[in-house]
């Protein structure tokens, strides 16, 4: 177990976590032959890469040290997800007038009840991917640390494995802040936030990205008092300006005290409170919290494995040096997921694992540079995007036309009195062909993915214009901005043609 992991919080979700993810008194089999492939890491990338490579009749070994699922499942993705949507319900009592409802004359918060539904969706969720059922596919589970002995073997648990490929598929691991005094007041990072059973009055959260945006909301609506510090002028540095500013707005309305470009300096422990200095402009404000936890953002997973044995070559950055083809230095060695990619998603994990399978096992030529990868950060509203940035394009010297959509415009957004938002799509200019989008707006997340289907398919704006969205959804937005488009860009001779007919 990680050394920032604290005792898993005692429960029957636990336990049943633990039998799925990593069973006490696991026996690790006897190896033979090299395998076709052998794996490192049971994230979302090792544990893909495995089931694919097995189901198509490969010898697989995957080797996890600690649970299977990765961070996604034990302290990334689900359980933050599950946590926000219990403090959607909170938000949604407060604002139960905007519906027509009177909200309860006593909302009382059970932080306990909300973080045991955490630890039993994460529970559930262990059973897809259980050590069980990988064994029925016949892969050979190991637990242990793995490390590399040579070009074509690893290490582990004392037993030496000897591979054709291997793929890394480690992860990354939360940076943590060189803030004096933050280790000997202690803090919370995404390895024991979600093991938390009392709910912390207050709270600093150093770090405005994903991580950052998405737990101060939640903690804010569950009624701890939320601080947020952020060492630039938005959160969200990677988004537009508009949508970063609306989740800055969101957090200040659920009651979240914003300090951007303010850093952490100082952490002491007075009075059995944690002091920290945060400085602005120069000017030091010290505020008084419980709890501090930090989401300063992920680096690559590289310690401990002996990569210049196999001769890999790494940085501690970047990670894992891979080529397009998720190749490393070492022609049999892959990686895949956080450990290699700047994008360090669960479905980009997912994506680049299946990219490895095909090239190492097939002698595929399958490109990581030939994905559209979308993304979103599930504040509330979430915040999606796809492709590229309007800024990104002007460097790349692609003119650009975008087509916006306020989200008060779309029926479904004011029926639901979820108007916060846009949908803004950016074509290469004098053509339809999408470059990218970015949406904000309740579901953005399940929205940007008509987009990134229509980008894939190679399908323009004109196209999407046609096709159509099921009343009232929210989806509609999209179809307005593609709207907007056919009405911009119909020629002056096709213009002409419609004006001679409606006149004749
Ligand atoms: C709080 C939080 C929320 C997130 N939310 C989302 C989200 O909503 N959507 C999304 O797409 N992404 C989200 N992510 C990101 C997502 O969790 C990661 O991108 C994803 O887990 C990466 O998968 P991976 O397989 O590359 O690595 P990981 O999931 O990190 O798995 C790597 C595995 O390798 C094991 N390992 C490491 N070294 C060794 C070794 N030497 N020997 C054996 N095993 C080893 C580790 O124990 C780990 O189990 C979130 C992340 C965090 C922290």
């Amino acid at each position: 177990m990680p050394a920032s992991d604290p005792p898993a919080a005692e429960s029957r979700h636990e336990r049943e976590l633990v039998v799925n993810a990593c069973p006490p008194g696991w026996q690790n089999p006897t190896p033979g032959a090299p395998y076709h492939l052998l794996i490192i890491g049971a994230g979302p990338g090792g544990l893909v890469a495995a089931r694919a490579a097995a189901a198509l009749g490969a010898k697989v070994a995957l080797i996890e040290r600690h649970r299977l699922g990765g961070d996604s499942l034990n302290y990334g993705g689900v359980p933050s997800k599950a946590m926000i949507r219990t403090a959607r319900l909170y938000a949604d009592m407060r604002n139960a007038s905007q519906y027509g409802a009177e909200p309860p004359a006593d909302i009382r918060v059970d932080f306990f009840a909300a973080m045991e539904r955490v630890r039993r969706i994460r529970a559930r969720i262990s059973r897809v991917d259980s050590a069980v059922r990988l064994v029925a596919e016949g892969i050979d589970l190991y637990f242990g640390t793995a490390r590399f002995v040579g070009r074509d073997a690893v290490e582990v648990g004392g037993t030496r494995l000897r591979f054709r490929k291997a793929l890394i598929a480690t992860g990354s691991r939360s940076i943590q802040p060189t803030i004096p005094g933050l280790v000997e007041a202690g803090f919370l990072t995404n390895g024991n936030v979600f093991d938390l059973t009392v709910q912390p009055a207050s709270l600093l959260v150093i770090g405005g990205g994903p991580l950052g945006c998405e737990l101060a909301q939640a903690f804010s609506r569950f009624g701890t008092r939320t601080i947020i510090a952020h060492d630039e002028p938005l959160f969200l540095p990677k988004e537009e300006r508009d949508a970063a500013q609306m989740v800055s707005e969101a957090l200040a309305r659920d009651g979240v005290e914003i300090h951007l470009n303010s850093k952490a300096v100082n952490v002491r422990v007075e009075g059995g409170r944690k002091l920290v200095d945060l400085v602005n402009d120069g000017n030091v404000a010290t505020t008084a919290v419980e709890e501090i936890l930090t989401g300063i953002g992920r680096e690559p997973a590289v310690q401990g494995l002996d990569l210049e044995a196999a001769g890999v070559a790494y940085d501690a950055a970047a990670g894992v040096h891979v080529d397009d083809f998720l190749r490393t230095s070492n022609p049999h060695i892959y990686a895949a997921g956080d450990v290699c990619l700047e994008h360090k998603f669960t479905d980009t994990a997912d994506a680049s694992a299946r990219i490895v399978v095909h090239n190492a096992l097939f002698l595929g030529r399958k490109k990581m540079s030939a994905l559209t990868i979308p993304w979103c950060t599930y504040t509330d509203p979430e915040v999606a995007h796809v492709g590229m940035y309007v800024k990104e394009a002007r460097q790349r010297r692609i003119p650009v036309k975008t087509f916006t959509v306020p989200m008060h415009d779309v029926d479904r957004a004011i029926t639901d009195s979820e108007e916060d938002g846009f949908v803004k799509i950016h074509v290469r200019e004098g053509t339809d062909t999408i470059l990218g989008a970015t949406i904000v707006a309740r579901h953005a997340g399940e929205m940007i993915n008509g987009i990134s289907l229509a980008m894939v398919a190679k399908i323009g704006l004109r196209t999407v214009a046609s096709v159509i969205h099921t009343y009232p959804t929210q989806a509609e937005a999209i179809k307005k901005a593609a709207d907007a488009y056919t009405r911009t860009h119909r020629t002056p001779f096709f213009a002409w043609l419609l004006r001679k007919w409606l006149n004749r």
